[in-house]
């Protein structure tokens, strides 16, 4: 019997019956086709997507800059720093052959500084192991440093057209919705789920424009407050919509109050210029300049230890009070207190590589990190 298998005349061994397993949890999903999506949320990109810099080329190299910039940073920040970076690197050749203290440079006021010193090593890597060409597998894109699964997706999809789900922050925040995901979305249950569903919803056809539209939808309509919802290509098929969780999804986290840290810099003059130095390139905000600074342990006199600095670099003299400026990092706020000096005694202080004496006018176009980019409207 065609499909069947025959019995046979022998005895066999009776095989081990499988018992079924209960199956895991299912977790609830919509009722909509899976394949409504992509449809709508192209048609609405076709009406609505943005104009955006990068969206004029599916060069891989262009593609790649652009989305690490846009890892932590939205983007019209991100637009005068993309410019720049074109204009100064024009191809992934011309980056990795440039001084990594030249890139941090131009990154400054990015914040998030390891990202560009993973997008020189990335281009090194890029140059030295694969020719110059940007890889097309998921595997070789994330072994590159600063590409995480969702960066290796969006450059798959946008720059190759190959059909790779994506998952930053507003594509979280459109499953969320769109599933109604109620539960911890930072927990590792939601992580698979998310990319499952990010997986299944990703088209074939047009799968560059699909990634932008899906980006787009969460920058501009589903938005983290708000959401737009009557103008939603998906609002029909929307779960949280139907519910009336739209502002409630995803869960926010309670965050932790965040830590003050105090800090003191010194204004240092001398002969209408003023010292500073670079940070190391490794740790926090490396390769970024900063007039002179220490921190101040919990309890301790911020004058004393101001003053502790100029002797550490070789100064002598009256230090006074100029100001203080407020900045905040992801994980503390910063209270620098600045003070103003002058240091015709400082014959210690050289200016080397690492340090310069510089003019208010010089000091405004220096790589200043944010705080002491702050500080300047002091001098
Ligand atoms: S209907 Fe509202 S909550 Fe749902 S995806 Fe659209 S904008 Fe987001």
């Amino acid at each position: 019997m065609a499909g069947t298998r025959s019995a046979g005349r022998g005895t066999r061994k009776a095989r081990p019956v499988r018992v079924p397993q209960p199956a895991a949890p299912v977790p609830e999903t919509p009722s909509f086709p899976r394949v409504d999506v992509s449809p709508r949320l192209l048609a609405w990109y076709g009406k609505a997507g943005r104009d955006l810099p990068w969206r004029r080329t599916r060069d891989p190299y262009s593609v790649w800059l652009s989305e690490i910039m846009l890892q932590q940073t939205g983007v019209v920040a991100v637009i005068p720093y993309y410019e720049r970076f074109l204009g100064r690197f024009s191809d992934v050749a011309v980056l990795a052959a440039a001084p990594v203290e030249e890139v941090v440079e131009l990154w400054a006021g990015l914040g998030y500084y390891s990202r560009a010193r993973n997008l020189h090593a990335a281009a090194r890597q890029v140059v030295e192991i694969h020719g110059g060409h940007f890889p097309q597998s998921l595997e070789e894109l994330t072994a590159l440093p600063g590409i995480g699964r969702s960066t290796a997706g969006a450059i798959l999809a946008i720059a190759f057209d190959i059909p790779a789900p994506i998952l930053d922050g507003n594509v979280r925040r459109v499953l969320c919705r769109l599933f109604a995901w109620q539960d911890d979305p930072r927990s590792s249950a939601a992580e698979k789920q998310l990319w499952n569903w990010a997986e299944d919803l990703t088209p074939v056809e047009r799968p560059h424009h699909y990634a932008q539209a899906i980006m787009d939808l969460g920058a501009t309509l589903c938005t983290p407050r708000s959401p737009a919802c009557e103008r939603c290509p998906l609002e029909s098929l929307c779960r949280a919509r139907a519910l009336g969780l739209e502002e409630e999804l995803p869960r926010r986290r309670v965050k932790p109050a965040v830590p003050i840290r105090i800090q003191v810099a010194l204004l240092l003059e001398q002969e209408g210029r003023f010292l500073v130095r670079r940070r190391p390139l490794s740790g926090m905000l490396g390769g970024l300049w900063e007039f002179p600074a220490a921190a101040v342990a919990a309890g301790s006199d911020p004058a004393a230890a101001a003053s502790r600095l100029l002797r550490d670099l070789g100064g002598t003299g009256t230090l006074r009070l100029a100001g203080g400026v407020d900045h905040v990092y992801s994980h503390f706020k910063l209270d620098l207190r600045l003070y103003r000096g002058l240091a015709p005694e400082a014959p210690g202080i050289a200016e080397d590589v690492e340090s310069r004496w510089l003019t208010a006018t010089e000091l405004a176009g220096c790589p200043l990190h944010g705080a002491h980019k702050k500080a300047l409207a002091l001098l």
